[in-house]
């Protein structure tokens, strides 16, 4: 049996909200294989960014264990974690998440200005980069002068400058054409087939061609296909009887 790249055990994060205590995650507990591609599902509010900003280091645990790469995230101080964001995760947002003062070229530059890359090879690496993702001619571009599709791909090559080992995607086509989210997809596939290992939420039918694994969130934990689909179901039943119960009343 081979080793677990990410090892989750009771994971719980857990937010105050005034008087009540909100459950994001709930218990979690979650392995998954090197260079696997992972899409994670589940509705609104079952805990899916919250899982991937706690694998990513950008917030951490109420309680549990992370472990990735045989290193423990729930144990490290603010700058191990934060040498751990900057090496050896990739993030990829759904609003993209550029900084909209800077062109394409200064966008993906920035972070390696904390990686202690030096200036020249910053700006080689960075072209490198944008060339790889099809924006050769949009270097000098600030996103409000890019569509949506082409900021996302900045994005891309931005998240690739450390070269990190994991790439994490929070709804990476939710707000492409149909178009441009299939190039953003096709992207992430070559990632995992360089090797890297990558977890994507995604409501979007299309991205389970490219996985080799799929979770299914519901209530902050991890649960079967078939738990899954009973609940959806259930949901829509009750969706039904509600409309139902509409249209008696009118
Ligand atoms: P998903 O991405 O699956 O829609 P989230 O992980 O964003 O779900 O959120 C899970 C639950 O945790 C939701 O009920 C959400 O409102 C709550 N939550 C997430 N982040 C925070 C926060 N920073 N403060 C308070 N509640 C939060
Ligand atoms: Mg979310």
């Amino acid at each position: 049996m081979s080793a677990a790249f990410i090892r989750i055990v009771g994971l719980k994060k857990h937010f105050q909200m005034g008087g009540t205590t909100v459950r994001a995650l709930d218990g979690l507990d979650l392995e998954i294989v090197q260079n696997s591609f992972t899409v994670v599902m589940g509705p609104s509010g079952s805990g899916k960014s919250t899982l991937l900003y706690l694998l990513g280091g950008l917030d951490r645990p109420s309680a549990g264990q992370i472990d990735v790469a045989g290193q423990r995230l729930d144990q490290m101080d603010e700058n191990q974690l934060a040498i751990f964001r900057r090496k050896s995760v990739g993030f990829i947002f759904q609003s993209f998440n550029l900084i909209q003062s800077m062109n394409a070229l200064e966008n993906v530059t920035f972070p390696m200005q904390f990686a202690g890359v030096a200036p020249k090879e910053r700006n080689s690496r960075a072209t490198e980069l944008l060339k790889r993702v099809g924006l050769a001619d949009r270097m000098h571009h600030k996103p409000n002068e890019l569509s949506g599709g082409q900021q996302q791909r900045v994005a891309i090559a931005r998240a690739l400058v450390n070269n990190p080992i994991m790439i994490l995607a929070d709804e990476p086509t939710g707000n492409l054409d149909s178009g441009s989210g299939i190039s953003v997809m096709q992207m992430l596939a070559e990632l995992h087939k360089n090797g890297r290992t990558v977890l994507v939420v995604t409501h979007d039918p299309r991205m389970k061609h490219f996985a080799t694994h799929k979770i299914h969130l519901l209530d902050g934990k991890v649960v079967s296909e078939d738990e899954y689909e009973r609940a959806s179901l259930d949901a829509l039943k009750f969706t039904e009887q509600a409309a139902n119960l509409g249209e008696a009343h009118e």
